[in-house]
Order: C-alpha cells, then structure tokens, then sequence
C-alpha cells in the first residue's frame, strides 16, 4: 500500500461503523493517523479503534454528539490539539423514513444537525488551516439523496441536497488555496446508492421471496440501482483515498456519484 498520507491527519466523522469505519481504515493503510468518531459502546468503540489502528497508522477516538454545536467545538479542539486537520470526512447520518406530513419534528431537527449542520460546523473549523498550509481534502458522504428525492425521506433528503451545495460553496471558496505541487484545498461528495451494511440486512431479507439473498439484493435494487449490486463500504473508503492524492487538486465543488446508474435514469 502507497502510504502518502504519513504525516497527515485525517478527522472521519460517523466512523464507529458502517461507511466511516470502512474510510477510517482505508485512510490509516494510506498512512494518515485518524481521528475516529461516532456513537457506540465501550467495546464497538474499542473494536472499531483496533480495527483502524491494525490497518497501519495511529488511531484515537474522539467523542461527540454532532447534533450538539458546543460539544462539535470540543471535539474539533481536542483533534486539532492531537494533529491539523488536513482531511476531513464528514460521514455520520441518520435517517427516518415516513411521509412528510408525519414526520416529527424533533427527527427533522436532528437529521438535518448531524447530516448538515455538523459539516457546517466542522468545515468552518478546519478549511482556514489547510487553506494556510496549501493542502486539505473535505469529502463529504452525501448520497444518492443529494441529487435526486424518494418519497418518505423529507429531512433526510433535504439535509443531502444541502450538504451537496454547502460543499459547492465551499468548494468555491477555496479553489485557489495552495499550488499543483501542495494538491490544493479541495470540497468535494460522494453520493452512494446503495451500500451493503448491516443496517440495510432485514430489507434484503424481505425481499427475498423464499430465493436465495442474491435474488433478495436484486429485488431490492431493481426499482432504482440498474447496476443491481450494491456498494461494499471499502469501495467508498478507496475513492476517499484517490480524493486525497496530489493529483487530484482539481476535483472540486463535485458530487460524484457512486450509484449503479441510478442518478442516470
Ligand atoms: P451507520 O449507522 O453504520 O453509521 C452512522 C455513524 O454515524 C455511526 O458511527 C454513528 O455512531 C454516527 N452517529 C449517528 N448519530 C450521531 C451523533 N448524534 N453524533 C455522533 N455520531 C453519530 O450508517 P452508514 O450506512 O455507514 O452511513 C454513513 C453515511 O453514509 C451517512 O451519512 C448515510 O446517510 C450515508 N449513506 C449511506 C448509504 C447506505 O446505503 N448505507 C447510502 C448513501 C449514503
């Protein structure tokens, strides 16, 4: 493994599990020392921790409830404390799926702190320092929700499209900071279609008809997702990585898609 990021640090938000856990790792075998964050047990803490840490580079776990902004500025002294920001993933989200008219409000309050709000929060902290230093890489997991709506997901979908233009904004902002030769300040999303984590295992289950789980996945994908497979956590972790090489430095203000096809339709 090319470990260009030793000497870097890197914040991922959301990444006691799931999509942040996989990018977490995938940035410490790139050789970033990685800041982890998220809910979770003592052990699950502990687990993922071991798991980041076993993948190459130093790891260290930070806490935080993103739906607080005091507890966000915390959180983002005691990083940058441990080591400059110089990529930060913003990964931690939720959702609640229910037509509009019943949504509860308190759900349309903490999705959009902790999908939006929070990126807000963590980006104002952190762009200055890499703009200073000509290098840093904001990524943030958005989804296909960024780009296109599905009914029953009105916070959820508002909290993406918003992260998909707070990143353009930024991306903007900070275009010119640093050279080619020190990679720039770059704000980009990735916007997932379906991704195969835990969470999404009963609805594959109840697709299945009596087939097997392959034929549960394809039903489940078959409405939106043509490709009818679904992305593995790492594969998201490895376009993070690609974001954060040199060669980058001119992909910004992006929302790439990592959907099957889904937003071609
Ligand atoms: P997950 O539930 O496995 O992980 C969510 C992470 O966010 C966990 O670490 C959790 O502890 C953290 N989190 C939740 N509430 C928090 C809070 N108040 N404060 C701090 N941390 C909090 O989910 P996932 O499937 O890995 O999703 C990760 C991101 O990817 C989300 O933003 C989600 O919208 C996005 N996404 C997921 C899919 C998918 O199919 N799974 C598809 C597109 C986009």
């Amino acid at each position: 493994m090319d470990r260009f990021l030793q000497g870097r640090t890197a914040l991922v938000t959301g990444s006691t599990s799931g999509i942040g856990l996989a990018i977490a790792q995938a940035l410490s075998a790139a050789g970033a020392r990685v800041a982890i964050n998220g809910l979770g047990t003592p052990e699950q803490i502990d687990a993922a921790l071991k798991s980041v840490a076993d993948a190459g580079s130093e790891a260290r776990h930070f806490g935080a409830d993103l739906r607080k902004p005091d507890e966000i500025t915390t959180l983002l002294e005691a990083v940058q404390a441990w080591g400059q920001v110089d990529v930060l993933v913003n990964c931690a989200g939720i959702q609640h799926a229910a037509p509009l008219a019943e949504q509860p409000s308190q759900k349309w309050d903490d999705i959009i702190a902790i999908n939006l709000s929070a990126a807000f929060h963590t980006m104002q902290h952190t762009l200055p320092g890499m703009a200073e230093r000509g290098f840093g890489r904001v990524i943030n997991i958005a989804s296909v929700h960024g780009l296109v709506a599905s009914k029953n997901k009105a916070p959820y979908v508002a909290s993406k499209f918003g992260i998909v233009g707070l990143s353009k904004v930024a991306g903007l902002e900070y275009a010119a900071a640093g050279s080619r030769d020190s990679g720039g300040v770059t704000v980009n999303c990735i916007c997932p279609g379906w991704v195969e984590t835990p969470l999404i295992e009963p609805q594959i289950q109840a697709h299945r008809n009596g087939g097997s789980r392959d034929d549960g996945v394809r039903a489940l994908l078959e409405e939106k997702q043509p490709s009818l497979r679904m992305s593995l956590p790492e594969d998201i972790g490895a376009m993070v990585v690609w974001l954060c090489r040199r060669e980058a430095h001119n992909v910004t203000g992006a929302a790439m898609p990592m959907d099957g096809g889904w937003t071609s339709q």
